[in-house]
């Protein structure tokens, strides 16, 4: 057997490792399985690929693979080992980063190697140039807008930059007109294509991945995020055709479509249009002003009171969000799960779509924490309980309950389904202080009749009222 056709076979059982990884993350019993054939995936298309470039390459070729991988593997290493939960996010959005900039380079790449080679030395196609120029084009096209995109969603996830949304002039215009040039550039370049006009239109794509996701407003960033995910699938796709490579056209597809479609259900369950989404927050300008002049009085209360609360209450609520992971509240909390379903209280969780920095960010930490699943309840399977609850406890969420989504149409979250938290007997808010959440909207939850603000550390908050249980 040639060595190519090794190398096809084995992208082959690549690819089927690939698909039962994606399925196996789809559900938490599985995710490890998933996790595993993912990782045997990746080495098998490895160790193909290194394979094919021994039989073609020359030593130091083979070398440099080498060394750049070990750096690699020591790096991803290193940073996946020191990685906080919290910190997921920018840490995605930074490797989608990655890939973008490889897609321009291997765009570059092949452009100097075939149309951009001094005559005589271009390397043989087995495709007319244009064809070549076509994927040329598109590839770097791809790949800057996922590029940049990626860094200023790292910025904003970081708290590097500002997530309020950018809102030039004609922003819609400028999106429009990007993409009508990008297609005129596309043309130009495959009937002659010259340095220029590469370069133009990769600084063209780069300055629109920079300007589609800078236009996005803090509460839509989980889609960004989800939405940079499916580019940089299609970026590594675009790559596997200038490489001629198949491995990378179907793993890039997978990831491209997965993204989009997990896009597309996070936009359902915020309430968001996803062509709206991707083209910028197209659309969006009315909803940018912030209603943040919310103000009025608010109730402190203490651990002791809640404790109070607690030992009264039929049934309790616990909604979760971005703060209960900076705390690392969740054994706390799942601790006191315990301890009231043992004096007989009904105690459920409500978890919101986008809680948290990441796409189930809180089922992994209560799953960690060993909180059995089939409390673990969708906002949608809660929702409609709430009003019948005694008491909710609102962990270190804040977007995720605030009634003027629901309620306030000039809000800049408006009409994203929130957690109505507010229709039970009690709320308690765990928070450390009055200040807003990832969006930025002040929450008039806090100034209601039936909640009670109990302010610390959602960790130390916790622990105290297990004491005085
Ligand atoms: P928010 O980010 O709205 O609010 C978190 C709250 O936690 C803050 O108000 C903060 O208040 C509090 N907090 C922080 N640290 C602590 C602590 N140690 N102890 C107690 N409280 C603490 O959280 P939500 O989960 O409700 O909403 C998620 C937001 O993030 C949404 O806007 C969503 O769109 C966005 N987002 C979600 C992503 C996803 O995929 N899930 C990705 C990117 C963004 P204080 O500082 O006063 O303590």
């Amino acid at each position: 057997m040639s060595a190519t056709t090794a190398a096809s076979a084995a992208y082959i059982v690549a690819a089927l490792l690939f698909v039962l990884s994606l399925a196996g993350l789809s559900r938490h019993e599985t995710a490890k399985a998933g996790n595993a054939y993912g990782i045997a995936g990746m080495a098998v298309a490895l160790v193909a690929t290194i394979g094919l470039a021994a039989r073609d390459g020359d030593a130091l070729s083979i070398g440099l693979i080498a060394v750049a991988m070990v750096i690699g593997a020591a790096i991803g290493i290193w940073r996946a080992r020191i990685v906080e939960m919290t910190g997921m996010p920018e840490l995605i959005a930074l490797l989608h980063s990655f890939v973008g900039l490889a897609a321009v380079l291997v765009g570059w790449n092949g452009y100097l190697s075939v149309e951009g080679a001094p005559a005589g030395e271009a390397e043989v196609l087995d495709l007319p140039v244009g064809i070549h120029s076509a994927e040329v084009a598109i590839g770097v096209f791809i790949g800057a807008v996922t590029f940049t995109g990626s860094v200023v969603a790292y910025l904003k996830l970081s708290g590097r930059i500002r997530s309020n949304p950018l809102v030039l002039p004609g922003k819609n215009a400028l999106n429009l007109g990007a993409l009508a040039a990008f297609a005129v550039l596309t043309v130009v370049f495959v009937v002659s294509p010259g340095l220029g006009v590469l370069a133009g239109l990769t600084a063209l794509a780069l300055a629109l991945g920079w300007h589609l996701v800078a236009s996005i407003g803090g509460g839509d960033m989980p889609v960004v995020v989800s939405m940079l995910n499916s580019y940089s699938g299609w970026a590594a796709a675009a790559s596997g055709f200038l490489l001629d490579n198949d491995l990378l056209i179907v793993t890039g597809a997978l990831v491209g479509s997965s993204g989009a479609y997990l896009s597309y259900i996070m936009c359902q369950a915020m309430n968001r249009s996803f062509l709206s989404v991707i083209a910028g927050g197209f659309g969006n300008e009315g909803a940018t002003a912030a209603s943040g002049d919310v103000d009025g009085e608010h109730t402190e209360t203490t651990a002791e009171e809640v404790a109070q609360l607690l030992r009264d209450a039929d049934s309790v609520v616990i909604t979760p969000g971005y703060g209960m992971a900076v705390a690392h509240a969740q054994n706390a909390v799942a601790e006191l799960t315990r301890t009231l379903t043992d004096k007989g209280v009904l105690v459920r969780f409500g978890i919101h779509p986008v809680a948290g920095r990441l796409p189930g960010h809180m089922n992994v930490l209560l799953a960690e924490a060993k909180v059995p699943y089939d409390v673990v309840l969708e906002m949608d399977e809660i929702n409609d309980d709430l009003a019948k609850t005694s008491v909710v406890l609102v962990i270190g969420a804040n977007d995720t309950v605030n009634p003027a989504a629901a309620e306030d149409p000039a809000s800049p979250i408006a009409g994203m389904p929130v957690l109505h938290v507010w229709e039970a007997e009690h709320v308690v808010v765990f928070k450390r202080s009055m200040s807003t959440g990832y969006a930025g909207v002040q929450n008039p939850l806090f100034f209601r009749e039936n909640t009670r603000m109990l302010f610390g550390d959602a960790r130390e908050r916790v622990e105290d009222i297990l004491r005085a249980l």
